[in-house]
């Protein structure tokens, strides 16, 4: 039997592995990235593109600490948009169409370029234990591998099931199969697993469809890249197309719905219902005549075309008989029929906020395996399970995310003390804090903590410190120039005369008034390149209500800091309902913020907790 020792090992290589092993490879870490084939490393299972509304932030945020995402999708983006560009800054989100052959190339690239990533091809089967602890795992061609710190990303593939129709198929996705071993072990090991499901629209011969008549959706044309080190994009550049499903569509699709997969009553799992499939659209929208369909190219020397808006698990048969009903699709052949696949997940509520499992230490999970869906999210939790995990090998103390400061934290957070019971999309409206945490200025928020743990590249470094030097420049020249109220409302500034003395920072928050407004007044601002510019108006535009949310941030950030250890037994409380009492032996709470955020939870309640936590665990007198 072959061993081999890492100091960190990644089981799989889709969207939350890479992510892992390149940042456990950057905090120092022998890492070896197993997974079942090599040339899939990097593959999209499901839609050609990456980021949007909210996925955009976690893209930004990996990037801000020098993940791999950002960098990927900006070389192989093909269409690039800023979507909610008419909204506020707080809420707009950089997405791109993105060719999956150059994505999956460039991703390996990345992952072969590193030093430290060691990739085996090969499935893990088991893990190896010193106790309760996680030393490794056991691959299925007897070969063993040993680490402190294993990071499992199995994505759909535990036990995952495909239906079309009322045809069932054992696969992790279509054309690879399902890891049932590994799943088997992790129920016999008392793991909390659920099922979830989710599903993918039919593949389209992009040369069969009549795009003559369809409205082309073009790319922006002032691209936002997704990485803070990019400045325009590398691949051609193209348009999607726009059509839409029809009565005859919904007609053939209602008529079929007992033939569904999902409707026809063969899986009991929960689907995303965010994303739903056009099955879902025709039921819970009846009153709606027509449902919109992006026609996505899936790459730039590849025919396929993704059509979004219309997953499905319809037979096959069907598929094509509803496709036909749509206007440009008349002749369109399917490539690959849709499908919707359920699989296996770990209960989120079992993990740390460091993604490590309480109960079995050693092991971190991350991406689809804990019950979220989408690209970026499983991108985002790999870099958090890869650097704790390489954190715990060196015995460093382990990197926590606030839900105050990102949506990094913000997505951990909900998962480790709501858990799911659908698969869990990252939206906007889920943070709190989210006129502070944008797209913009990610950098600020992350790169410092990042680089404090030693995962930032001296080039970012460098880049980062130029931008924090121009905005403090900036920041200096502003507050620097003044004027009172009635040379502001000389000057245009529509603003009551009330004597008050404004600097050049508090006048930008005023309607019509930017840096170029000011520079007019003060010529010494025309030094202000245009992006610090930008990035200045923005923080301006929310000056007053940031000033407002600080206070609620920094109570959740002073509780967030006061951990709750693990040890402290819940019975012993009195004065906590037995309700209260169940759900917190059950979530287990890391910080008062945690427990404070319990549905149910009562002020009297936390403040028998932060007794009993003052007190240092002890029982507390009924
Ligand atoms: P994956 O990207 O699936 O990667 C898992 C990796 O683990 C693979 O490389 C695999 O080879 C490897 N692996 C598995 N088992 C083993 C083992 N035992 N040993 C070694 N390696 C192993 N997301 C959306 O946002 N919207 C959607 O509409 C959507 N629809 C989807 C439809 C389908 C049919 C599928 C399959 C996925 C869909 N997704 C969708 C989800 C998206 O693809 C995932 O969220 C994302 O890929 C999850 O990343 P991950 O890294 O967790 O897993």
């Amino acid at each position: 039997m072959k061993h081999f020792d890492f100091d960190v090992i990644v089981v799989g290589g889709g969207h939350a592995g890479t992510e892992a092993a390149y940042a456990s490879a950057r905090a120092g870490a022998a890492t070896a990235l197993v997974t079942l084939r090599r040339d899939a490393i990097g593959a999209m299972s499901c839609n050609p593109a990456i980021g949007g509304l909210g996925k955009g932030h976690l893209v930004r945020e990996i990037d801000a600490m020098d993940g791999a995402m950002a960098q990927v999708a900006d070389r192989s983006g093909i269409q690039f948009r800023l979507l909610n560009r008419r909204k506020g800054p707080a809420v707009q989100g950089p997405r791109a169409q993105i060719d999956r052959k150059l994505y999956r190339l460039a991703m390996q690239g990345l992952i072969g370029r590193i030093q430290g990533i060691t990739v085996l091809e090969g499935e893990a089967e088991d893990f190896l234990f010193d106790g309760e602890r996680v030393t490794g795992v056991a691959l299925v061609d007897g070969s063993e591998l040993r680490s402190p710190a294993t990071v499992l990303t199995t994505g759909t593939f535990l036990r995952g099931t495909i239906r079309i129709g009322e045809t069932a198929q054992s696969a992790g996705r279509v054309g690879e199969n399902a890891a049932i071993k590994l799943a088997e072990r992790m129920d016999a090991l008392g793991l909390p697993l659920g099922r979830l499901k989710t599903g993918t629209p039919p593949r389209l011969d992009g040369r069969t469809i009549d795009w003559s008549n369809l409205e082309s959706q073009p790319g922006d044309r002032d691209p936002v890249m997704f990485s803070f080190l990019s400045k325009a994009p590398v691949a051609r550049q193209v348009s999607c197309s726009i059509t839409h499903t029809n009565p005859r569509t919904h007609r053939i699709i209602e008529e079929n719905l007992g033939r569904s997969a999902i409707y026809g009553g063969h899986f009991d799992s929960t689907g995303p219902r965010y994303c739903p499939s056009v099955e879902d659209k025709v039921v819970r929208f009846a009153d709606k005549k027509s449902h919109q369909i992006f026609l996505e190219p899936e790459g730039l020397d590849d025919d396929t075309v993704y059509p979004n808006g219309i997953s499905t698990s319809l037979p096959a048969d069907v598929q094509e008989r509803f496709v036909r009903t749509i206007k440009g699709l008349e002749l369109a052949r399917i490539i690959q029929p849709g499908y919707a696949i359920e699989y296996d997940y770990v209960d989120p509520r079992s993990l740390r906020s460091t993604l490590e499992l309480r109960d079995t230490p050693g092991l971190f999970l991350a991406g689809q395996i804990n019950g979220t869906t989408g690209y970026e999210e499983a991108g985002a939790q790999g870099l958090v399970a890869g650097l704790n995990a390489a954190l715990k090998r060196r015995g460093r103390p382990p990197v926590t995310f606030p839900r105050s400061q990102s949506y990094i934290g913000v997505m951990i957070d909900d998962l480790v003390t709501r858990g799911v019971t659908e698969p869990y999309r990252m939206f906007t409206s889920r943070a709190e804090f989210r006129l502070a945490l944008r797209a913009d200025n990610a950098d600020q928020r992350l790169t410092p903590l990042a680089r404090e743990v030693g995962i930032v590249s001296e080039k970012r470094w460098r880049k980062y410190s130029e931008k924090a030097e121009r905005l403090a420049v900036c920041h200096s020249l502003l507050g620097q120039y003044s004027l009172s109220s009635s040379q502001a409302a000389n000057a245009g500034i529509r603003m009551g005369r009330d004597g008050t003395r404004r600097n050049g920072l508090e006048l930008l928050a005023y309607p019509g008034v930017d840096i170029a407004f000011l520079s007019r007044i003060w010529s010494q601002l025309a030094v202000i390149d245009a992006g610090t510019a930008k990035q200045i108006e923005i923080e301006a535009l929310y000056a007053n209500y940031l000033k407002r949310q600080r206070k609620d941030a920094e109570a959740l950030e002073r509780d967030e800091a006061l951990q709750i250890p693990d040890h402290i037994d819940y019975r012993m409380i009195g004065g906590l309902s037995g309700e209260l009492t169940e759900k917190l032996l059950r979530i287990r709470p890391e910080t008062l913020a945690q427990a404070a955020r319990i549905e149910g939870m009562t002020p009297a309640a936390l403040a028998l907790i932060l007794a009993t936590v003052k007190r240092g665990g002890k029982r507390c007198a009924a």
